[in-house]
């Protein structure tokens, strides 16, 4: 089963997701049908708030096999790159994104285990940007008001056919 996307401005991607306390069969299923409708939306990342879902879990797959994180927190990172960033919530919205390039993130995977990802790159972007979904940042909050004029219209166009 995939589960509806939520796309901009639905208030529930502006919330603070709460933590994960008990990975439990209904949160292995959340997990499991975000992972498919990732899949089919053709993402590689989506964080729970974008099915609705304020808790705190992201799923990711940027070509090296599926990756589901519960809790995730990001405990350093180094370097500074731009980088095109698109997302299943602001459709048809690309934003050059700078963010550090390496990251090490903690979390806990469905057995309850924690586990430490390092990562560069692409999966240290993707890794980011599901991480500010928990938080209800949005890439369109990661640019300059200038830019964001730039977008303005797309922006209102999604504000009318979503609201
Ligand atoms: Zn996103």
């Amino acid at each position: 089963m995939t589960l509806q996307i939520r796309t901009y401005p639905d208030e529930v991607l502006r919330n603070k997701s709460k933590v994960v306390k008990d990975i439990n069969g209904k949160i292995i299923t959340l997990a499991k049908q975000m992972a498919e409708t990732m899949y089919l939306s053709r993402g590689i990342g989506l964080a729970a708030p974008q099915v609705g879902e304020p808790c705190c879990l992201i799923v990711m797959d940027v070509g090296e096999g599926l990756i589901e994180l519960f809790n995730p927190t990001i405990i350093s990172s180094e370097g500074l790159a731009p980088f095109k960033e698109g997302c299943l919530s602001l459709p048809d919205i690309t934003l050059e994104i700078k963010r550090p390039d390496a990251v090490v993130v903690k979390g806990i995977n469905r057995n309850g285990k924690e586990i430490t990802i390092e990562a560069r790159d692409l999966m240290a972007r993707v890794l980011q940007h599901e991480i500010d979904h928990l938080e209800g940042t949005l890439i369109i909050d990661r640019i300059s008001k200038a830019h964001r004029q730039l977008i303005s219209g797309k922006l209102k166009k999604l504000r009318q056919e979503n609201t």
